[in-house]
């Protein structure tokens, strides 16, 4: 088996469309994919179609964006359904702050010296109602204000730097109430990527299980190695499901392909166990 509950497609900040994206994981011998792109859930349908054909096991998946304490955070749905009326108003909601914080971020970056970047990062983006820091950052790599992505975030994009534009995303309880409320079970993504102390990192976590929360990401793309284990303890530790995703978005923009990460520890229970 090689499961992969984490990615992204053309419907966010992925470079490649929703179909292409079931198609590289096949080839990379995926076996149960979700597609997870940020607050949206237009590349669902055509995902779900092209795993159909190929008879690949396809789940609903949705990554959104929360603020807890003052930090971005990011929580994954996965077995969503895609027509909840719950789930869809409240991403909505979430997509139109990203409206309004990427106008700030194109006035921060053209006080910065850096002009017309929000028209730049809209022909990056195929889905207009979700523009994010990638599409702005692909925009600055090809007008030559960075060689590449990451360095155009380090300048650029995050906390310190001109184009960062701070921003109050969904509430951790109800990101979870909305994934909850749609049938799907809610996973902490990325967890070593927040920064957090140990004592954040705890109270974190109790506060998303008692918000209802059932999974964390273990292996992940978003991981260094060393990172596996630990994040592995914190599942025993608050007896939460594993969950293992790559986290991809295309070619040069992410450390781990489809499906090529290492398998979860043997002794955790995935968050796939009984599906
Ligand atoms: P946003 O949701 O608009 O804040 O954009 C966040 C996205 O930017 C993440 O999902 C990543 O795809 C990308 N990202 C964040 N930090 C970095 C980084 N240091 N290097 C490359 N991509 C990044
Ligand atoms: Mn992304
Ligand atoms: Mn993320
Ligand atoms: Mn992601």
């Amino acid at each position: 088996m090689n499961v992969d509950l984490h990615c992204h497609s053309t419907a966010s900040d992925g470079l490649l469309k929703p179909a292409d994206v079931v198609a590289r994981a096949a080839a990379n011998g995926v076996t149960i994919l979700a597609l997870t792109d940020h607050d949206d859930l237009s590349g669902l349908a055509e995902a779900r179609t092209e795993a159909k054909a190929r008879g690949m096991r396809f789940v609903d998946g949705v990554e959104i964006s929360v603020t807890w304490e003052g930090t971005t955070v990011h929580i994954v749905g996965l077995r969503i359904d895609p027509d909840n009326p719950v789930l869809r108003s409240g991403l909505e909601s979430v997509r139109e702050g990203r409206g309004k914080r990427a106008e700030k971020m194109g006035d921060a970056l053209a006080a910065a010296g850096v002009p017309d970047s929000l028209t730049g990062a809209k022909t990056y983006a195929e889905n207009p109602n979700l523009i994010s820091r990638s599409h702005f950052a692909r925009h600055l790599v090809k007008t030559g204000h960075a060689q590449d992505v990451k360095s155009v975030f380090r300048h650029y994009l995050v906390k310190g730097k001109p184009g960062f534009v701070s921003h109050e995303w969904a509430a951790l309880a109800d990101a979870v109430s909305w994934i909850r409320a749609s049938g799907g079970i809610a996973v902490i993504a990325h967890p070593g990527r927040y920064g957090f102390s140990k004592s954040d990192m705890q109270a974190f976590v109790a506060r998303f299980r008692d918000c209802g929360g059932t999974g964390i990401e273990v292996v992940t793309g978003s991981h260094a190695p060393e990172q596996y284990a630990e994040f592995a303890r914190v599942a025993r530790e608050f007896g939460l499901l594993a969950s293992r995703g790559s986290d991809y978005h295309g070619k040069g923009e992410s450390r781990a392909d489809l499906g090529d990460l290492p398998h979860l520890p043997g002794d955790l229970k995935p968050v796939w166990h009984d599906w």
